[in-house]
């Protein structure tokens, strides 16, 4: 949430029903990290972390692998007065993102700022609304060049009561002397079978949640999303029937290309319809609240186009992931069934094939540096009609 001052999220808590009568010792764990799927190491590091927190963490894994439900589980910990029951109000409340001493700051713009920086330091300031301790969550930390100073200032002369978690896709090297002031959590991308089994325990069949397992890619918030996406298993049809439709022709590739960009841009749409709701909810809230907008408004909407756009792109990877297949089933095909070609064309054949499936791959990591998806999905079409089907 960019909102300070309490996290509203829409994720609601887990409601475990446990009790806090039973003796210490045999107590069962808590369920506050009941929401994290995968990642037991981190879990187990800031479980026994929140006993006695050091003024800051630092975790760090690519996104969508769990970083917020690992963040409100620890803050829960941190902030229960009973050390993290998962049953009180300040669990629940901290679970479910609305605790006052939880408190996010996202960056405003493209990075991290100097004044992005300064709103973390006078939350820093600021005494806990409720309790004896805050937590103030800083997301996107690898982006903060420019605002590393400030922040390494207030990271080495803390606040006794305010508990940092700071999160980071990588640690770049400016970073690195941030990151020394922080203990270290490692995030892992989520492995496809671990997905797999979570999306099962969510409803979805088993032949489904493996495929949806891999096009997430590690991550469970893409994961979450193709649970609600009914269009998924149409869209990987669209990608795997590429080969069999290239005619050779370069109006075909465009026409093609055209349609692969425009089935990804669908993908998008229960992701905007997440964040239509969340910013319905926040405009409700604020007007409950007597407020004359929503509270940095802007800095929301520039974060759901973030989000959006790099969905687009994950999508268009993992299309290129099925296409990659396709080409790698046929070259299988064509080797096992050489009988009936006979062994000169099966040669020339594997070659092209060989060659297709590496030109496909040879996008994706191109993709990472060069984000005109649309132009480079166009050329490799181009390229892969000479590869008759
Ligand atoms: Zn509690």
């Amino acid at each position: 949430m960019t909102t300070d001052g309490g996290a509203a999220g829409a994720t609601a808590g887990p409601g475990h029903p446990g009790t806090t009568s039973v003796a210490e010792g045999d107590r069962p764990a808590p369920a506050l990290f009941d929401a994290v799927v995968g990642q037991e190491a981190a879990v187990a590091q800031l479980r026994a972390s929140a006993r006695r927190p050091v003024h800051a963490y630092l975790l760090v894994g690519p996104p969508g692998v769990g970083q917020e439900a690992l963040v409100r589980g620890f803050a829960a910990a941190v902030l229960c007065p009973h050390g993290g029951c998962g049953v009180c109000s300040t669990c629940r409340r901290t679970l479910a993102g609305v605790h006052p001493d939880l408190v996010e700051v996202h960056r405003s713009g493209a990075a991290l700022s100097v004044a992005d920086a300064r709103r973390v330091v006078s939350l820093a300031q600021r005494r806990p609304l409720e309790g004896r301790r805050q937590v103030v969550v800083v997301t996107d930390l690898h982006l903060a060049r420019l605002a590393a100073p400030v922040l390494l200032k207030t990271l080495e002369e803390p606040a006794g009561d305010t508990v940092f978690v700071l999160s980071a896709d990588l640690v770049p090297p400016e970073l690195v002397t941030v990151a020394s002031r922080c203990v270290r959590v490692d995030l892992q991308p989520v492995a496809p079978d671990v997905l797999a089994r979570w999306l099962v325990t969510e409803g979805v069949d088993i032949a489904r949640a493996r495929e949806m397992a891999i096009a997430a890619g590690g991550s469970v918030d893409r994961a979450r999303l193709l649970v609600d996406d009914e269009d998924f298993g149409a869209r990987r049809r669209l990608w795997r029937e590429v080969p069999a439709r290239l005619d050779g022709t370069g109006a075909t590739a465009a026409s093609l290309a055209a349609e692969l960009l425009g089935s990804a841009e669908q993908a998008v749409e229960p992701l905007r319809a997440r964040h239509g709701a969340e910013m319905q909810a926040l405009m409700a809230q604020a007007e409950a609240t007597g407020e004359r907008g929503v509270p940095g408004r802007k800095d929301i909407e520039d974060r759901h186009n973030r989000e959006e756009r790099r969905w687009r792109a994950d999508e268009i990877k993992a299309g290129l992931g099925v296409l990659a297949g396709a080409y790698r089933d046929r070259l299988v095909a064509e080797v096992t069934g050489a009988r009936v070609s006979g062994p000169v064309r099966v040669g020339e054949r594997v070659q092209e094939l060989s060659a297709a499936v590496g030109y496909v791959e040879g996008v994706c990591v191109e993709m990472i540096r060069n984000p005109n998806e649309s132009l480079m999905l166009e050329a490799l079409l181009v390229r892969l009609s000479a590869v008759t089907g």
